[in-house]
C-alpha cells in the first residue's frame, strides 16, 4: 500500500508508455511445437486502417480483446477453471502421456517474459516477420521441466482460459528459476522476450497478433500478481493458490483471507483548450527526445476518475478542468516493476484556465499544441517502421543471430528526421486520445468525430 500511494502522486503511468524497451533474452533459440492458438478464436476487433494522418482506427486497445477470455465460464464446464484444474490435477498425478480432452497448452515465461518464436510470413505480406507465442503441451512442459529446479505442478500453474471451438486450455507457467531452459528453448529458436518489445513489434493490423499481445499481457499480469502476493498481507502467512490460480487464500486457518488479481486504475487525459482549438502534451525527462503525451496519474483512494483528472491536472500543469469526458481505456500490463497491472482509464479534460504552471518535480515541459501541429507530429511519425524494426529485432533474437539488446533507440525511429515532435505509438491510449481530437471535425465550435476512414477508436 505504501508503494502504491507513494507512485500515486508521480506520473508513473505517463512515463511507462515512453519509458525504454530492453530485448531482456539473451539469444539460443530452438524450435518448438507452435500452436495456433487464435486460429478458431472470435475476432475482438476489425482491422485498423491509415488515413494520411497516420491515425489509426481500432476496435480495442492493445492488450485488450484477449480471445480467449471472453466469458467466465460456470464452474460445472468443463472448460471452468476449477473443471480444467481437477483433469490437470489427475493427469499430473497419474502421469499419464495419453492425449487429454480438454488438451492443454502451457505458456512459459521468465522473469515476466513470455516464450517467443518468430517467422516470416511470405503470403503477400513481401516475407515480414511476425512473432508467434511459444506455447508447450502438457507433456512437453513436463519434459522440459523434468531435470530443471520448477516443479510442474497444480501450484505452478496459472489457468488462462479455453477455447471451446479447440477443446483447448490456456495455462501460463512461471520457470523463472530453471534458467537451463533458456538454452534448451534457444536451442529450438524460441526465446524469453520482453513484453514491451513484443508490444512495439505487433503489427496493429493483424487481428491474431494483437491477440496473442493480450493473451501474453494477462499471462504476466497474473504472473506478476502472484509473485507479488505471496504471503498475506493480514497476518503474514504464506498465501496457497485456488480456483487454478486466478485468487489466493491465506494458508492460516485462523485467518483465510481471499486475496484477488490486482489491478491499478490510472486517470490519462488529453487536456483541451476548446476556444482556441489546443491540446495541452506534456513531457516528462524519462521520455525520448521530442516525445509529448497526455498527463497521466494513479487514481487515490477514496478518488473519482473525474477528480483524479482534475487533481492530476491542477497538481502537474497548473491548469483548471471543467468537464471531463470519458473517451476509452486500456490494460497496461507493461508498467512500473511491483505492479501487475495497470488499467489505464481516457479522458479528454476541458480546460477552465489556460495558465501552465509546470511542476517541475513530475515534468519537464507542458505546452498548449494547435490541431495543426498535432496532425504534422502524427503525420511525421514512423510507426510502421519502428514496429517492423522491432520485429525484425525479435526475428534475429529467436534464431539465435543477434543477442537481446536496448531497442530504446528504435523509438526515435518513430520521429522521422523531420518532425519537431511526435507522440507515442499505436499501442498506447494516449496515441488514440491524441489523435482522436486532432481528426475531429469543428463546425461552429462544436466537436463531432471525423467522417473519414482513419478516425481513430470510433468504435470503442
Ligand atoms: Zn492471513
Amino acid at each position: 500500500m505504501f508503494f502504491l500511494l507513494s507512485l500515486s502522486s508521480t506520473s508513473a503511468a505517463g512515463a511507462a508508455i515512453a519509458a525504454s524497451n530492453f530485448i531482456s533474452l539473451s539469444k539460443k533459440s530452438l524450435s518448438l511445437h507452435y500452436l495456433s492458438l487464435i486460429k478458431t478464436a472470435r475476432k475482438p476487433y476489425s482491422c485498423s486502417q491509415f488515413s494520411t494522418t497516420m491515425s489509426i482506427n481500432l476496435n480495442s486497445h492493445a492488450f485488450a480483446g484477449n480471445p480467449i477470455r471472453l466469458k467466465t465460464p460456470k464452474s460445472s464446464d468443463p472448460f471452468s477453471p476449477t473443471s480444467a484444474f481437477q483433469t490437470l490435477k489427475t493427469l499430473l498425478l497419474s502421469h499419464t502421456h495419453e492425449p487429454s480432452s480438454p488438451d492443454f497448452k502451457v505458456l512459459p515465461f521468465r522473469k515476466g517474459r513470455p516464450l517467443v518464436g518468430s517467422v516470416c510470413d511470405a503470403s503477400g505480406s513481401g516475407g515480414k516477420p511476425s512473432w508467434h507465442l511459444g506455447w508447450l503441451s502438457l507433456g512437453e512442459c513436463r519434459a522440459f521441466l523434468e531435470n530443471s529446479e520448477v516443479n510442474l505442478n497444480e501450484d505452478s500453474l496459472v489457468y488462462l482460459g479455453f477455447t471451446a471451438e479447440d477443446d483447448d486450455v490456456y495455462w501460463a507457467i512461471d520457470v523463472s528459476e530453471a534458467t537451463g531452459l533458456v538454452s534448451e528453448f534457444g536451442a529450438r529458436q524460441f526465446c524469453f522476450v520482453e513484453l514491451r518489445t513484443l508490444m512495439v513489434a505487433t503489427d496493429w493490423i493483424d487481428a491474431k497478433a494483437m491477440g496473442e499481445l493480450a493473451v501474453a499481457g494477462h499471462a504476466r499480469a497474473l504472473l506478476e500478481w502472484h509473485t507479488s502476493s505471496r504471503f498475506c498481507g493480514y497476518c503474514g502467512a504464506k498465501t496457497v493458490p485456488m480456483d487454478a490460480g486466478r485468487r489466493k487464500s491465506c494458508s492460516n486457518e485462523l485467518c483465510k483471507r481471499r486475496v484477488y488479481p490486482r489491478v491499478d486504475p490510472v486517470v490519462i487525459m488529453l487536456v483541451i483548450d476548446k476556444e482556441n482549438d489546443r491540446a495541452l502534451l506534456s513531457r516528462q525527462s524519462r521520455f525520448v527526445p521530442r516525445m509529448w503525451s497526455c498527463l497521466a496519474g494513479f487514481i487515490e483512494p477514496g478518488e473519482s476518475l473525474e477528480e483524479a483528472v482534475r487533481r492530476e491536472t491542477w497538481e502537474e500543469a497548473g491548469i483548471e478542468v471543467g468537464e471531463v469526458v470519458y473517451h476509452s481505456s486500456q490494460p497496461w500490463p507493461v508498467g512500473p516493476s511491483g505492479i501487475p497491472c495497470q488499467l489505464m482509464v481516457g479522458f479528454f479534460a476541458y480546460a477552465k484556465s489556460l495558465e501552465i504552471n509546470v511542476d517541475k518535480e513530475e515534468l519537464e515541459d507542458a505546452k498548449w499544441h494547435s490541431r495543426e501541429d498535432v496532425k504534422k507530429a502524427l503525420t511525421f511519425a514512423e510507426y510502421k517502421k519502428a514496429q517492423r524494426t522491432a520485429a525484425d529485432r525479435v526475428d534475429q533474437i529467436c534464431k539465435g543471430v543477434e543477442k537481446g539488446q536496448n531497442l530504446s533507440a528504435d523509438f526515435s525511429v518513430e520521429s522521422g528526421e523531420l518532425a519537431s515532435m511526435f507522440i507515442p505509438g499505436p499501442f498506447a491510449i494516449a496515441h488514440h486520445l491524441i489523435s482522436s481530437w486532432a481528426n475531429q471535425v469543428v463546425v461552429n465550435g462544436a466537436e463531432t468525430h471525423s467522417k473519414q476512414p482513419g478516425s481513430s477508436l470510433s468504435s470503442l
